[in-house]
């Protein structure tokens, strides 16, 4: 046999086998399961099945070749070890069989309990569980025949699909006629019924008995959980997380240890800080004479932890003790899962706990003061989404907002929305645009398609580790939990709350935060991290943990980063405030908008100028103000660099549409009025529109085709430059030039706009660089030769996307995306994250080629990409020089390219 296991691909592995590295392989769960065994904590044994055997199954629907034979194996061992057979009648072995994927996928996948019961071992399992002791018997009888029926009903559920309500109401009805809400009060006699009611459930749903051998349930299960990788709400969950659909779970196989045998016996959950504010101190919830689902699925009311200090001090010290142990060995939060059986405390689950943003960038800090990570690892453990997150405004609260209750701050963040009871509801309103809050008493794995689409989620039972904490904080979702004194009616769709009813399409807010709920829409303001941003709170001088760790982590992300950071801004206001955001120049001032509101007349008469020197009248009005603009942004950003888009949309956009003007014409005629400069103007939108104005004529080309224009955007760039420098500041304007495909076409706008620059400049010291977009792919593919003519270059990537690609944004995102999505020819939106392949390649081909023509060149870009997180890390490893995006995300940017230089800087020292 020992032959014939060195030949056979290893399925499975014992948990001394494995450790916390092997989570692709084992699992999440079986991985920590392992690293626990092998720091010598209490675990009851087990083994674990590969998610490699799960692949396989899933692919051929059957067990691959040698796992029933390991299987065996593992099992004899384990048997062993516990010094008891699988499902003896005398005195029986029972295991648990888990799911655990290398990504934890909370309550998504399967579990059952208690595996190896059966008509004979149920009476072997109360005569061990009572002992000699007499008394202690009755109780015995009463624990055995629980967790029969336990196993009958999650067996049925999981493996069988038998509807878990048929179960939930002969518990019901087993508790009426008993006449109590509490399942403690069944006795074993009760229970017996139970499971003879359970039996018939389960045999009137899938024609068959009950199955009595041991290592048929244990294979069953098993299968079970294979197949609840592909589970609907797995699918689900894992396309709302990104976790890749080829993975598998991995399946443990866990001697049970039980905490439902009594008072001296519970089972808990528990992190070793808070998760949602990264305070430190031990968060957690026990439930005394319970079995572990009990406390997760919130059906019964939990005790906060450090109750059990008084309950089991021993058991207390001890769990307090592995918790430390667990973080020093992990170096970060964990969260755990435990039984204590008669006194004995036993871990059944360990990984590291996700958190709220907040609490990631508090646990961080944390750590490096406790010198257990350095800097560039906390700046590895925090991200741009999390900072983004931490960037939403919060309820502005005064006196006219009471909250109506208070529930658990599980996952932070302020949400207003109309009031919905279903998951199916909350998908209807939000499809139609509404901002919805799913109320219930507790979510469970079901509620998935509600939570994703409402805004925020609150139930009226359950701790920070109920379905809905854990779920809401894994998607960045504002969640408030266990607000108890809300007395929820699905059915009826509405709610109670201090006398008041509120029913569906009622507006609520809720502070993830604070756990208070208020009726009515509250207005908000900004967070404080944006107040810090803004200046106005200094994290030298105030008490508030989290905006001290956001500076310390954003100022190392400054230090390491080798990218710079521009905004995007047309205005002297957008530039002021993401200058406060940490911006180091402008990488994009578009100057469209310096031709709207009353301007409009000016390009109207520009459009419609019949000689040149009408058309001259019209640039001459347009330059003093178009010069003004400049001299305001110039003074923003003294000593910065400012790169000045000249105008690139088609003209027509600035005339009104065809309709109007027609609809004005008809009736100016009507009433005999003089319509000629109407009419010119119809006659001039109909001459200038376009199939497809975003390949017509814009840009570059109409700079080439206008006479004037161009000259006289970079008069009022140089000007205002000169003017702004003679006051002592300090103007680097940059100008650029969009939608060039070829050399040539940059190299006309540029000797006209030296010929300018030349003579306004003179010996006023400023220096004006001349640069293009690259957004035209025949550019990029060009790079080399217009690098001659350019100083920079800035990738203007959503034009670059949508040539690249052949689609026009506008059209498409909502036509086909959605299936694109899901057939997976995109992971995500090529608009949202660069496509490194395709449109990627286009910048590396150009960046590479214009540094070779000439090295000085500077590279940034300007599209949305440099404020998207993964687009940053691109653009890190391509070699920029800076990213440049809209002032809200500058912050973003800032902390995405320092994580990017530390992981790109540990890769070369490995
Ligand atoms: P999930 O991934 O949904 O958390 P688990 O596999 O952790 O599912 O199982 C759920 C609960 O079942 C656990 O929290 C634990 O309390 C209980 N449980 C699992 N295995 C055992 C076992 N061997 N003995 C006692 N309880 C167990
Ligand atoms: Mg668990
Ligand atoms: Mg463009």
């Amino acid at each position: 046999m020992a032959k014939q296991e060195t030949v056979e691909h290893k399925y499975v592995y014992a948990f001394v086998e494995g450790n916390k590295d092997l989570k692709e392989l084992l699992g999440g769960k079986g991985a920590n399961l392992a690293e626990m065994t092998n720091l010598g904590l209490p675990v009851p044994p087990g083994f674990t099945i590969t998610t490699e055997a799960c692949k396989a199954y899933l692919a051929t629907g059957e067990e691959p070749d040698g796992l029933a034979d390991q299987i065996a194996a593992h099992l004899a061992s384990l048997e062993q070890a516990m010094g008891k057979r699988l499902g003896d009648p005398e005195d029986p072995l029972l295991v648990s069989v888990r799911s655990g994927a290398k990504f934890s996928m909370p309550g998504m996948m399967e579990t059952v309990l208690n595996v190896g019961l059966n008509d004979r071992s149920v009476q072997g399992l109360a005569r061990q569980a009572g002992g000699a002791d007499q008394q202690a018997a009755g109780g015995a009888d009463r624990f055995a025949w629980d967790s029969y029926r336990r196993l009958i009903q999650m067996f049925g559920k999981t493996v069988c699909e038998v509807p878990g309500e048929e179960f939930e109401h002969a518990l019901d009805d087993a508790k009426r006629a008993k006449g109590t809400g509490n399942d403690l009060d069944l006795d074993a006699d009760d229970l017996r019924g139970l499971v003879d009611a359970y039996k018939k459930i389960f045999f009137k749903h899938t024609g068959r008995e009950f199955p009595q051998e041991p290592r048929e349930q244990l294979d069953l299960a098993i299968r079970a959980v294979f197949e609840s990788w592909n589970a609907e709400r797995a699918v689900l969950y894992r396309r709302q997380e990104r976790i890749p659909a080829d993975l598998g779970t991995a399946v443990n196989v866990v001697a049970m240890v039980f905490g439902n045998l009594g008072p001296d016996s519970g089972t808990g959950v528990a992190f070793t800080r808070d998760p949602a504010s990264g305070a430190q101190g031990i968060y957690g919830d026990y439930l005394a004479n319970a079995q572990g689902e009990d406390v997760v699925a919130g059906i019964r009311n939990t005790v906060p932890l450090q109750e059990l200090e008084r309950l089991d001090k021993k058991s207390y010290d001890e769990l307090l003790g592995i918790m430390a142990r667990l973080e020093g060995h992990y170096k970060d939060l964990c969260d755990i899962e435990f039984t204590i059986e008669r006194g004995k405390l036993w871990m059944l689950q360990t990984r590291v706990g996700k958190r709220t943003a907040a609490a990631a960038f508090v646990i961080a800090g944390q750590l490096v003061d406790e010198g257990l990570i350095d800097l560039d690892e906390a700046l590895h453990r925090v991200n741009g989404a999390q900072l983004a997150q931490l960037m939403f405004p919060r309820f502005r609260l005064d006196h006219e907002f009471q909250p109506v209750a208070k529930g658990i701050g599980a996952s932070p963040g302020a949400a207003s929305g109309k009031v919905v009871f279903t998951s199916a509801r909350a998908v209807e309103l939000a499809a139609e645009g509404e901002s919805v809050i799913l109320v219930r008493r507790e979510t469970n794995p079901d509620d998935l398609n509600g939570m994703i689409a409402a805004q925020g989620i609150l139930t009226s039972r359950g701790g920070k580790t109920s379905h809905a904490a854990v779920v809401a904080r894994g998607m960045g979702k504002t969640c408030v939990s266990g607000a108890d004194e809300i007395d929820v009616n699905v059915p009826q769709r509405r709610f109670v709350v201090g006398g008041q009813t509120v029913v569906e399409g009622d507006i609520v807010s809720i502070d993830g935060t604070t756990g208070k709920v208020y009726l009515g829409e509250v207005p908000v303001m900004p967070s404080e991290v944006v107040q810090y941003f803004e200046g106005s709170l200094d994290p030298e001088h105030i008490d508030n943990a989290l905006v001290r760790a956001v500076h310390r982590i954003m100022s190392h992300a400054d230090a390491r980063r080798r990218l710079a950071v521009r905004t995007n801004a047309d205005t002297g206001a957008d530039a002021a405030r993401a200058r406060r955001f940490g911006a180091e120049g402008i990488g994009l001032c578009r100057t469209e908008h310096m031709f709207l509101g009353d301007r409009r007349e000016l390009v109207e008469r520009l459009i419609l100028a019949r000689d040149n020197a009408d058309r001259e009248a019209a640039l001459a009005a347009l330059l003093p103000l178009q010069r003004a603009d400049f001299e305001e942004i110039f003074r923003e950003m003294d000593g910065m660099p400012v790169t000045v888009r000249l105008i690139d949309p088609p003209l027509h956009e600035f005339l009104p549409p065809l309709e109007q003007l027609a609809v004005n014409v008809a009736v100016a005629q009507e009433r005999g009025e003089d319509v000629a400069q109407e009419e010119a103007l119809l006659a001039a939108v109909r001459r200038m529109h376009e199939e497809n104005p975003m390949l017509g004529l814009r840009g570059v080309r109409l700079g080439l085709v206008i006479p004037g224009l161009f000259a006289m955007q970079v008069r009022a760039i140089a000007e205002a430059a000169v003017t702004v420098t003679r006051s002592g500041a300090v103007a680097r304007p940059e100008i650029m030039v969009p939608l060039v495909g070829a050399v040539q076409e940059l190299e006309t706008v540029r000797a006209e706009a030296e010929k300018i620059i030349a003579e306004v400049v003179g010996d006023s010291g400023v220096e004006v660089l001349i640069g293009t977009m690259i957004e035209v792919p025949r550019a990029a593919l060009t790079a080399g030769q217009i690098a001659e003519a350019a100083q920079f270059f800035s990738f203007g990537t959503n034009d670059l996307t949508q040539m690249g690609w052949g689609f026009s944004r506008d059209d498409v995102e909502g036509a086909f995306f959605w299936r694109y999505l899901e057939l997976g020819i995109f992971g995500i939106s090529p608009f949202e994250s660069i496509d490194r392949d395709g449109v990627g390649r286009l910048v590396r081909i150009a960046a590479e080629e214009g540094r070779a023509a000439r090295p000085e060149l500077k590279l940034g870009v300007c599209g949305e990409h440099g404020g998207d997180p993964e687009s940053v890390h691109f653009f890190h490893e391509v070699g920029l020089d800076y990213v440049s995006c809209s002032p809200f995300r500058v912050p973003v940017a800032r902390l995405e390219a320092g994580r990017a230089a530390v992981e790109t800087d540990g890769s070369d020292s490995r």
